[in-house]
């Protein structure tokens, strides 16, 4: 069924206890990678606890985009409740906004990861190295929902209000091409927190982020009523 103006986008959260998961469990990884090297921390369970603080102001930065979005084009966002699998969770409703414009909405969530993690890598090369279990676990949050996001797009699986799908309608581009523009940058980010000299990756991830954003310019596609 085509993506149509009559059905609200709903930038759904039941993806929360999914993406905590896989970002914890990238996260042991990526902790492991740390802490080999360095002499035990004498507060592991404070480091922990801010690890998911950082990995928790990803999910709400994420949900912030498409919030600010949302106001920016004055299409009255509301909280609605949801339940997915009996559980009960929020959702951001929206109206009917133009193509362009929902693509921006729904991009909105993944600009904001790439934008921060390019802070971060920019501003702290390496943070590998740096005792900062907030910024990882940001990172780490970042990175790994921008991959699930993107295996599930591949699939074109999940509920019809997914970001990726609205991408995809909005500009009349296949699901599984965006899969591709939001995975790239999240593998390329990846990359650079393991191996910051790599100059190349650097800005292979800067031109992946910045064709995420010019996609905008696409003649828009179907399914969605021009305002
Ligand atoms: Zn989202």
């Amino acid at each position: 069924m085509a993506y149509t103006a009559c059905m609200p986008r709903k930038s759904w959260l039941f993806q929360l206890p999914v993406l905590l998961l896989g970002a914890m469990l990238s996260s042991a990884t990526l902790w492991a990678q740390t802490t080999v090297e360095r002499p035990p921390e004498p507060h592991h369970g404070a480091d922990v606890v801010e690890f998911l603080t950082g990995a928790a102001l990803g999910f709400l930065a994420h949900e912030g985009g498409h919030l600010v979005m949302d106001l920016a084009f004055d299409a009255h966002p509301r909280i609605t409740g949801v339940h997915f699998g009996g559980v009960p969770f929020f959702a951001i409703d929206h109206a009917t906004i133009s193509p362009r414009r929902e693509f921006a909405v729904s991009s909105a969530g993944f600009w904001v990861q790439e934008g921060w993690n390019e802070i971060m890598l920019t501003r702290r090369p390496d943070l590998r190295h740096e005792h900062a279990p907030m910024a990882k676990g940001a990172l780490a949050f970042n990175i790994l929902t921008s991959i699930g996001y993107g295996v599930v797009a591949l699939a074109k699986a999940g509920p019809i209000e997914r970001d990726t799908r609205g991408m995809a309608d909005s500009v009349g581009v296949d699901e599984r091409a965006i899969a591709a523009v939001v995975m790239l940058p999240a593998v390329l980010d990846g990359y650079r927190y393991f191996r910051p000299e790599m100059n190349w990756a650097k800005w292979a991830s800067r031109a992946a982020k910045a064709g995420s954003v010019l996609l905008i310019v696409k003649k828009p596609g179907y399914g969605v009523v021009q305002p």
